[in-house]
């Protein structure tokens, strides 16, 4: 059942979703945020979820079926991967996804991806998946991909909406408005391919410095944050071949 708050907050910032058609003659890449099992699989760690939750299956089902289809295409896929060095905290988080433990790895429905040559994999150590891509060098990993593939659109789905997701969105976008993404041009987030975890007032309440962050309304708030720095925010995606002469 949806609350009333989560009506009244649709009412109040109401976004507008678009049905986004992939065209295979533009190079698209498809951009995982974190869907390990740290965020993902019940029981398995500090900040996993504690029991099934539809709005992180469907977002895990919806990833899955989006990677299949773009390792069909032999399209580019990039794996973000929360992955942290136990003597460094990621505050205000409480220790999670440490390096090497199983909660730094993807879910089981997208491990086959560590096998798939289209597919990108990005260990990081910082909620923004940008700035967690850059090596010692100065170089970055995630730049480096949309240059050497030349993606002019990058498909955004994972968890969690309004942290990993929208931090990573709003820094690609800073970037392209900067001319350093050439030649991206769109940022696309799928919303059924995105979730964010769920603490209720009346939980968070029990816990020492938690905020409450109600699921539904906080996804929700995380694309309206997305969509105002330009993203657009997709309630579908499909392919569109073209004709042949
Ligand atoms: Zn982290």
């Amino acid at each position: 059942m949806v609350s009333p708050g989560i009506d009244l907050l649709k009412g109040e910032i109401p976004i507008e979703q678009e049905s986004v058609v992939l065209h295979e003659d533009v190079v698209t890449g498809l951009v995982l945020v974190d869907i390990i099992n740290g965020f993902c699989t019940v029981g398995a760690g500090k900040m996993a979820p504690r029991e099934p939750n539809s709005q992180i299956s469907r977002m895990i089902n919806e990833s899955e079926r989006l990677a299949r289809l773009f390792c069909e295409k032999k399209w580019p896929i990039l794996a973000f991967i929360d992955s942290h060095h136990p003597d460094k905290p990621e505050v205000p988080y409480p220790p999670h996804c440490i390096a090497g433990t199983d909660e730094s790895n993807l879910v089981p429905a997208l491990q086959w991806l560590e096998n798939e040559p289209n597919v990108t994999i990005r260990r990081k150590d910082c909620i923004d998946g940008y700035l967690g891509s850059t090596e010692d060098d100065g170089s970055n990993v995630f730049v480096d991909w949309v240059k050497k593939n030349q993606i002019k659109a990058i498909l955004t789905v994972g968890i969690c909406t309004d942290v990993c997701v929208l931090d990573f969105v709003c820094s690609t976008l800073s970037a392209r408005n900067h001319g350093f993404l050439t030649p991206l041009e769109d940022v696309v987030v799928y919303s059924r391919g995105c979730a964010t975890f769920d603490l209720p007032l009346h939980v968070a309440r029990n816990i020492k410095g938690a905020l409450a962050h109600p699921q539904e309304f906080m996804h929700h708030v995380g694309l309206y944050m997305a969509k105002g720095r330009g993203a657009k925010i997709a309630s579908e995606v499909s392919f569109h071949a073209p004709k042949k002469p």
